[in-house]
């Protein structure tokens, strides 16, 4: 798996610019969800580096699912010319810092995004949880038997936005894109339309909102080191960075 190092200029985000007047839904976290967020923040700081390795396949999966949709309903393609991911790393002038992972893959509805990061599928999450939370030894010896997926992004973010519009379907002719937005340390989240439109055409885009301790991954370098770390072979999409100079 190449990993392109394209040269860009930073677009300047304007989340929630003028979204004031979009009716936002706030939604209560699943039990389940709770607890497992305050174990990933709270005792697996020593391995926080997964949270790309976990952000990297989940686009894969998105868009290995799209891939395979299209062989039977072709028109979740529109929306978005390529299958790929993107990454881009951003600071500001407040010292802010930012990751950007966007893919092109199947994307979520609003009532997935509600469904699929506000709430635990997995059977044996109630056991893992039960030994997590008795594991006193901080070391994350779970975290290789229990992936931690999507929230292992409150292990370097403060705030997380996933922004994510789903390929067109016959149930979902009309694509929209919406944003599902959480602090670390609230125990809910909301959805809402995004305010800035549909500017993905199909797919989702997450952004990291850096803790301040978490700075030295708004590196590039960083990045490029662990997604050739732990990412480089297993990803059959394409991984492009976006860098400034
Ligand atoms: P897992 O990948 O093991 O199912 P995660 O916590 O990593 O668990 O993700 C939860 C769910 O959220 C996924 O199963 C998927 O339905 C949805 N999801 C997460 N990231 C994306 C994405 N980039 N595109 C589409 N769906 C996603
Ligand atoms: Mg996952």
């Amino acid at each position: 798996q190449t990993l392109l190092v394209t040269l860009g200029v930073f677009a300047v985000l304007i989340f929630g610019q003028d979204g004031s007047n979009a009716p936002k839904q706030r939604h209560a976290y699943q039990s389940d969800v709770a607890r497992l967020r305050k174990i990933v923040i709270n005792s697996l700081y020593s391995h926080r580096d997964v949270f790309l390795r976990e952000l990297i396949s989940n686009a894969n999966d998105a868009l290995e699912k799209l891939r395979l949709t299209s062989l039977t309903e072709p028109q979740v393609l529109s929306g978005a010319e390529n299958m790929n991911i993107t990454i881009k790393v951003e600071k500001d002038e407040q010292g802010n810092g930012r990751i950007i992972i966007r893919d092109t893959g199947i994307g979520m509805t609003p009532e997935e995004l509600s469904t699929n990061l506000g709430t635990l599928a997995k059977s044996g999450t109630s056991e893992f949880l039960s030994r997590a939370e008795s594991d006193t030894t901080g070391n994350g010896n779970l975290i290789g038997a229990f992936g931690l997926g999507f929230y292992s992004s409150f292990l370097v973010a403060d705030r997380v936005e996933v922004a994510s519009v789903a390929a067109k379907s016959s149930n979902n002719p009309n694509p929209a894109q919406y944003v599902f937005s959480s602090g670390a340390d609230e125990n809910s989240f909301e959805i809402f339309p995004d305010p800035r439109g549909n500017t993905l055409g199909r797919g989702t885009e997450i952004t990291l909102h850096l803790k301040p301790d978490a700075l030295e991954y708004g590196d590039t370098n960083t990045i490029i080191d662990l997604v050739n770390k732990h990412s480089s072979f297993s990803t059959s999409f394409p991984i492009y960075l976006y860098t400034t100079r």
